[in-house]
């Protein structure tokens, strides 16, 4: 079991107080796309957002462990903000791979003044295939013209700007860069935003470049070596994908807990029949030993290993988890699991967004087998 300090116990205590008084109200409202941006706000002056990075870049020098225990808070209720919390993978990225002058320049935006930042990686013909990109990145003088379409961007009403791959030349062995491209620049256009299954706080879809001049400053990373900064976002980002498996299949859990101590069939309880006992007692038992897996993963990240392996299994197992888990609640619950005022329908339809979404589960096994390979 994680072992938390006070002072990591006291945030975690803050972060479960919040979504109980403050986002809960919310859920609704989240849902119907209107997300609130005093919530961000709200979010970044507790510091849940961003909370990783040094306290000079605004952040709480936090642990990931921290980090992952507020994510499955936030997860337990609600997907889409516990996602957002997550939205410092960004900012960790920038730490790691931004020169000082680009430091000075995004971090007041993305730390103080509040501003998220999304992926722009997607591309209508290289989902799965992220080195298989199409949108092309030319240089002229100082400035860089993009030109493309990326989709399934996520977040395309709360982020002023991306993190977005482009071909940056056709015959070199990387041939990828990255760069920061804010929304608000000539040529960029929002597309369709598609209606889907979950998440429905995030709006998502489709992202527009058209002879987009990005200033030099903008590129992340060494020019043509963007794929490695890819998939280390994506090393994070799936390990938070994980703990939002874990904090939706608890969430489900607990609701289903509540109502089968409750609900009467036969003149009993129906938490007395052995047949939902098993289901309670299998449930169980695969949330914590997919939160174990992810707190695991999360220590070798602090103590600085390499977590592509890791991140990768954790997100697979616990994606699966919440699947498994959020059907059987629903089940346990009868009629009762399927009405949406009841709220635990949605937890069933936004689980199935994490075995797709930051690679899909056939995806991460390649991974998985190939790092075991090696
Ligand atoms: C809700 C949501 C939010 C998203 N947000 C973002 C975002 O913010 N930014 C962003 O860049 N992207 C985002 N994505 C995109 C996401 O990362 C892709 O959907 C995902 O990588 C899969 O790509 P694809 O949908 O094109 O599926 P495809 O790559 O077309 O795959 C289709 C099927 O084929 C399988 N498959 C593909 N290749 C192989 C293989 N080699 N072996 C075995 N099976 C294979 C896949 O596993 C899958 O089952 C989001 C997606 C969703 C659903």
């Amino acid at each position: 079991m994680q072992v938390f300090t006070e002072e990591q116990q006291l945030m975690i205590n803050i972060a479960k107080e919040f979504v109980q008084e403050k986002l809960v109200p919310q859920i609704p409202d989240i849902e119907e796309g209107n997300f609130p941006a005093n919530l961000i706000d709200e979010l970044q002056d507790l510091g849940f957002i961003n909370m990783m990075l040094p306290e000079e870049y605004g952040g709480l020098e936090e642990k990931m462990v921290t980090h992952m225990a507020i994510v499955e808070e936030f997860a337990k209720e609600n997907l889409t903000t516990a996602i957002v919390c997550n939205s410092n993978m960004i900012s960790s990225l920038l730490i790691d791979f931004a020169s000082d002058e680009q430091k000075k320049l995004f971090f007041p935006k993305y730390s103080e003044d509040k501003h998220m930042a999304g992926l722009g990686f997607t591309e209508p013909t290289a989902g799965s295939d992220a080195a298989g990109i199409q949108t092309t990145a030319v240089k002229d003088g100082d400035d860089w013209i993009l030109n493309g379409q990326k989709t399934f961007v996520s977040y395309l009403n709360q982020c002023s700007a991306f993190l977005v791959s482009a071909r940056t030349n056709e015959t070199d062995e990387g041939g990828i860069s990255t760069f920061l491209v804010e929304k608000d620049l000539p040529g960029v256009e929002v597309g369709s935003i598609f209606k889907k299954i979950g998440m429905h706080g995030s709006e998502t879809g489709e992202l527009f470049f058209k002879n987009v001049r990005v200033p030099a400053i903008y590129l992340i990373g060494t020019e043509n070596w963007g794929l490695p900064l890819v998939l280390k976002v994506l090393d994070e980002a799936r390990l938070a994908v994980a703990m939002c498996g874990v904090g939706i299949a608890q969430g489900a859990l607990d609701k289903a807990v509540a109502y089968v101590k409750e609900r009467e069939q036969f003149g009993r309880k129906i938490s007395s029949f052995q047949g939902i006992k098993w289901y309670i007692a299998e449930m169980e038992s695969e949330i914590a030993a997919a939160r174990a897996l992810v707190y695991d993963v999360a220590n070798d990240y602090d103590n600085k290993k390499f977590i592509t392996k890791g991140a990768a299994m954790a997100k697979w197992f616990a994606s699966e988890v919440a699947m498994r888990v959020t059907e059987k609640a629903v089940q346990m619950c009868g009629g009762m699991g399927l009405v949406e005022d009841f709220g635990l329908e949605r937890y069933f339809r936004d689980a199935k967004v994490l075995s797709i979404t930051e690679g899909t589960s056939e995806i991460l096994k390649i991974v998985i087998a190939r790092e075991k390979l090696r």
